[in-house]
């Protein structure tokens, strides 16, 4: 991509650094860094690396200043330096908690959160970003920002009126979704204007890859919450999708997060799960059986990956924390506008409609809002623990934000998932590995990202302390590189935003 960009910008001359987001104008050379990285088998011992153009072109001790002006020069301190980390379940166009109506109502705070984003993502070492459900357009916007995660997105072709563009208004909803399946069974509820043979897996994957997506997202859901009756695309439809996503090069994510849906998956054959197994065939039980062994197994043998996104059951748990809105954390990712709003009636819209159901109504009686979802994130915790004890393969995303919960915050969504999957068994290793070179491979972008290696984008973190020792090393960051810019952490903190008056 940027190698490209570079091409554009040469015969462009002016305009061209407005239109790039950040010009790496300067060279940058970090001295004393200890590395730790996943193609090392252990860490550096203490070394300089040197950046130019927004690449790494040089690792080695004592790399001289050559003293030009545009070289800046930065003292590593020997601390530790890791690849930058990938969240690949994001929502990037989304301010969580808001929707499309209250962001109208309210245009400063909207305007606010959405510079902040991805500072966010920045500020808690997330330097890539892959939006599941994504316009191009949306994603050219975003990587047009001066300082932002590189986004890169899926095209999610759900079956058509399946969930999630069942959630949304007919007929903006095959606007929002264009790469729709088409289903014969169904002929006569497809959409008038739309023709069919612009829907069918071969098309969609043109389409999709076309406008520069790196991936499918689909979707198995029949529905929750009381509903189950959406309609869910059949296995030769997927296996289709499969096969010509495959042509064209890139994997295949399931929305699965029950059992059946999961089997639906295997008998498929798609390469990850866009969530982890939370809603088992026997309810009544949160320890593992047989049969979820069985499958999980299956997952295994077939190396399907799973990203658990375990902060998608939080996001609907903390939602009723009576404290959660005084969590400091929050300060250094959601401008204070934005915490205030969701204090308001408007913001407490989906808390109080979630309320509404009785058997939720009834815990938030009792005082037991912890109680919510706490099935569900046992039996998501026990797969994970299975996975990572059987050695599965895993993807890291945090799925930012999941429902339309103000508790799925940009950033510190995916430092919280972290803490799930350590609390899961999964070792600071794995994660590490998970978050950064497993994440690009899965994705097709290893050559670009996930190690520190020459001739690889300049995403990288300065931190106090190892993230192979412990996962709170992660709060310790203390310098964002992206694309060879060095933020310190401090300064992508809504709070600055804030002192600076913005
Ligand atoms: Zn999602």
């Amino acid at each position: 991509m940027h190698r490209l960009m570079t091409v554009i910008c040469l015969t462009a001359a002016a305009g061209c650094s407005a239109s790039l987001g950040p010009a790496p104008t300067d060279d940058l050379l970090i001295h004393n860094v200890i590395i730790i990285s996943p193609e090392r088998q252990e860490p550096s011992t203490a070394t300089d690396i040197l950046i130019r153009d927004g690449r790494i072109v040089a690792i080695a001790p004592d790399i001289p200043n050559d003293g030009s002006a545009s070289l800046k020069v930065i003292d590593g301190g020997g601390r530790y330096l890791t690849p930058g980390l990938i969240d690949a379940h994001t929502h990037l166009s989304e301010i969580p908690g808001m929707t499309y109506q209250h962001e109208q109502a309210n245009q400063k705070i909207a305007r606010d959160a959405k510079q902040q984003i991805p500072r966010s993502y920045l500020y808690h070492g997330f330097t890539t970003v892959i939006d599941l459900n994504a316009t191009p357009d949306y994603i050219a916007r975003w990587n047009r920002r001066d300082i932002r995660p590189q986004a890169h997105f899926c095209g999610a072709a759900p079956v058509f009126d399946g969930y999630p563009m069942s959630f949304m208004p007919k007929p903006a909803r095959y606007k929002i979704m264009p790469y729709f399946l088409y289903d014969e069974s169904r002929a006569d509820e497809f959409p008038e204007h739309a023709d069919p043979t612009e829907h069918s897996p071969e098309a969609v994957v043109t389409k999709m890859r076309a406008d520069g997506a790196i991936c499918v997202k689909t979707h198995f859901e029949r529905g929750f919450g009381g509903r189950g009756d959406l309609p869910v695309p059949t296995v030769d439809i997927i296996r289709e999708l499969i096969s010509f996503a495959h042509e064209a090069g890139i994997p295949v994510l399931l929305h699965a997060n029950k059992q059946t849906a999961q089997q639906f998956g295997i008998d498929a054959g798609v390469d990850a799960f866009a969530h982890g197994m939370w809603t088992w065939n026997d309810r009544s039980t949160t320890t593992l059986n047989p049969e979820v062994i069985n499958v999980l197994n299956i997952i295994n043998e077939r190396d399907i990956a799973t990203q658990p996104t375990i902060q998608v059951l939080y996001g609907e748990r903390d939602l009723h924390n009576p404290d959660y809105l005084r969590n400091p954390a929050l300060r250094d990712v959601l401008p204070q506008s934005l915490i205030d709003w969701y204090a308001t009636e408007d913001g407490q819209w989906w808390r109080k409609r979630m309320a509404e159901n009785p058997y939720i109504t009834e815990l938030l009686e009792e005082g037991r809002w912890k109680d919510l979802d706490a099935n569900a994130i046992a039996r998501v915790t026990a797969t994970l623990s299975f996975l990572a004890e059987n050695n599965g393969a895993l993807i890291f995303g945090s799925d930012t934000p999941s429902d339309p919960t103000f508790a799925n915050p940009p950033g510190l969504n995916g430092r919280l998932e972290m803490n799930n999957w350590v609390a899961a068994g999964v070792s600071p290793q794995k994660l590490f590995r998970t978050a950064t070179i497993e994440n690009a491979q899965f994705f097709g972008l290893e050559n670009e990202i996930g190690t520190i290696e020459i001739g690889k984008r300049a995403d990288l973190l300065l931190l106090a302390e190892s993230p192979l020792e412990n996962v709170a090393a992660y709060d310790t960051i203390n310098l964002v590189i992206v694309a060879g810019n060095a933020v310190a952490r401090e300064d992508l903190s809504a709070r600055s935003a804030e002192r600076d008056g913005e």
